[in-house]
């Protein structure tokens, strides 16, 4: 059995998506296969900055960019996704890891970055050959096999081991090019594309020798330097992606289940790969992204498609050479062209875009400051992450979800100390709500006759009944619910501020029944807010004639005769 779609089962998938008006801003990318992906799923595409919900770009998103992004948008790159993209950046990352978790981070070849660690490297030349690459390059650049890294030592790269006994088909040497959605980074999720593709040198493989070093096309499986090699055999045939130097993924697994390999032991080993690798950033991302959001209630503002690329040894083992934070999607050929298509937009629907937040929000726009909603509580956020993982589960398409899975354990080990203490905090709390609205609960419904001090709270009495009541009776805890005024006296905002952030488990069946008529806009839905009228009476003030000589204030209910 093929673990791994084949690239026309992957095609042909039906894809299940609900038709929404949403617009997309494709300003910033070059290509084409992205416009075509939105088409299948009939979005619009606008140059526009405020209309759009997803703006798609090319390289890398500046912090002014992701600040001025409003709360129902979302960018396909992360703040800070360079300190995977950038090679500098993923060697310094993932030794560190590797310092604290040797055996569990052993998938990247030994690393090292000039000039900084000039010393280190120095005392490893002799046999081994090394792989010189500029700190910031791609398609193979600027890259070059060498034995003597003397000259070198002073300058700007990144020197790596080289792996000289690389899986070979053929005779050739290839690496696997695997995508990878990372959906969110707190809480983190990862998906794993089905498909993807392999790229093979074009030159018939021969260990590193003093007289080959300088033999790119035998060295580096780099699409850009082989295509311009007469040997290059490009795949025209979608219904043959097993031949040429550039194949499908699926082929190429197919290829190794039938040498007799262990196809599920080597996604697993690749999965781990992936998840690790993110990991090693998740703290630095996570500060980035959540320093500069907004209050988006709950909505993933940022996605990023990443390509990892791997190498596979003799012995089978995956190798992570680097991680593109701005893959190609260019579509020279039509296999490229069917990947890429159905992985923009089975990217797409997995995000589950929606409407609804812009709308809210720009009706909230319009509406007074008091009317705005405040932050969503924690518990609407949990119950909203859970509607979440429901759809992405049922929304998969070509992709299978790698973090969380059955091992999220054994990946608790590696994630920031920061985080984890956040995570067990915010358990904390939500364990603290989960008891208050219980305890509340129970408050409301228990009947007179049955308890000496607690009263049934009618339909018609309002939170400030409960003023200054010690919650110890009955959640035996050390709360105390907060001073709430009389309904005439309060200040709108912070009262209900205050009601929401501390019980918002009440918060319906108590203010809804106060003031379930009085407000029917769709965007205060959510959170039932009294009118101005009914928090700040007008006063209505009325002539005294003669006797008096002045005003007097009277109830607004009296009419004004
Ligand atoms: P670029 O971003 O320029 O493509 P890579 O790090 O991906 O740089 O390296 C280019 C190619 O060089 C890879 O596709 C692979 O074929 C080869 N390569 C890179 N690092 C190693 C290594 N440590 N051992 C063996 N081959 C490597």
């Amino acid at each position: 059995m093929n673990v791994f779609m084949s690239l026309q089962q992957l095609d042909q998938l039906p894809r299940d998506f609900i038709k929404r008006k949403i617009m997309i801003n494709l300003e910033q990318t070059k290509y084409k296969v992205i416009d075509e992906a939105v088409q299948l799923l009939e979005w619009k595409i606008t140059p526009s900055e405020v209309e759009c919900h997803i703006f798609w770009k090319d390289t890398y998103v500046t912090d002014e960019e992701y600040r001025r992004l409003l709360p129902y948008q979302r960018i396909n790159h992360f703040p800070g996704s360079y300190m995977l993209g950038k090679k500098n950046e993923l060697c310094r990352n993932l030794n560190r890891m590797r310092k604290m978790f040797p055996d569990d981070y052993d998938f990247f070849p030994r690393t090292w970055q000039l000039p900084y660690q000039s010393e280190e490297v120095r005392q490893k030349q002799g046999k081994a050959i090394f792989i010189v690459k500029p700190e910031a390059n791609c398609q193979g650049r600027g890259i070059f096999l060498t034995k003597k890294l003397d000259p070198f030592l002073d300058k700007h790269y990144v020197v790596q081991e080289y792996l000289s006994n690389p899986y070979l088909i053929d005779g050739l040497k290839f690496d696997l090019r695997i995508y990878v959605l990372l959906k969110s980074i707190y809480p983190l999720k990862i998906f794993m594309y089905q498909e993807g593709l392999a790229r093979f040198s074009t030159k018939k493989y021969v260990k590193p020798q003093k007289k080959n070093l300088g033999s790119v096309t035998m060295h580096l499986t780099n699409y850009a330097i082989n295509k311009r090699s007469k040997d290059f055999v490009f795949n025209n045939d979608t219904n043959k992606d097993d031949v040429g130097h550039k194949r499908s993924l699926s082929s190429v697994l197919k290829y190794l289940q039938d040498q007799g390999h262990d196809i599920n032991q080597l996604l697993n080993q690749i999965k781990k790969v992936i998840v690790k690798t993110i990991q090693s950033v998740q703290g630095d991302l996570t500060h980035l992204y959540r320093s500069q959001q907004h209050n988006t209630d709950g909505i993933e503002q940022c996605f990023e498609l990443f390509g990892f690329d791997i190498l596979l040894d003799s012995s089978l083992k995956p190798w992570l050479l680097e991680v593109n934070h701005t893959p190609s999607f260019s579509t020279d050929t039509p296999l490229d062209k069917i990947i890429k298509r159905n992985l923009i937009r089975d990217t797409l629907i997995l995000l589950d875009v929606k409407n609804k937040p812009k709308k809210i929000y720009l009706d909230q726009k319009r509406a007074p400051v008091y009317q705005r909603p405040i932050k969503m509580s924690l518990e609407e956020k949990e119950k909203q992450q859970i509607k979440m993982s429901l759809y992405e589960d049922k929304h998969l398409n070509g992709y299978i979800k790698i973090y969380p899975d059955e091992i999220k354990d054994y990946y608790e080990q590696f994630m920031p100390p920061k985080l984890k203490e956040r995570d067990s905090m915010i358990n904390q709390q939500l364990e603290q709500f989960k008891n208050v609205e219980r305890a509340l609960k129970n408050y409301i419904e228990v009947k007179p006759s049955k308890s000496k001090n607690a009263k049934r709270l009618s339909t018609n009495q309002s939170l400030s009944d409960l003023d200054g009541q010690s919650l110890q009776q009955l959640t035996g805890r050390n709360t105390v619910i907060p001073q709430t005024r009389a309904v005439s006296q309060q200040r709108p905002f912070s009262s209900i501020t205050t009601i929401n952030r501390t019980i918002s488990a009440v918060r319906k069946p108590v203010l809804s029944n106060q003031y379930q008529n009085l407000n029917t806009s769709q965007n205060q839905k959510r959170l039932v807010y009294p009118s101005p009228v009914e928090f700040h009476p007008k006063p209505v003030y009325k002539m005294i004639p003669i006797k008096n000589f002045s005003f007097q204030k009277i109830e607004n209910n009296q009419k004004n005769e």
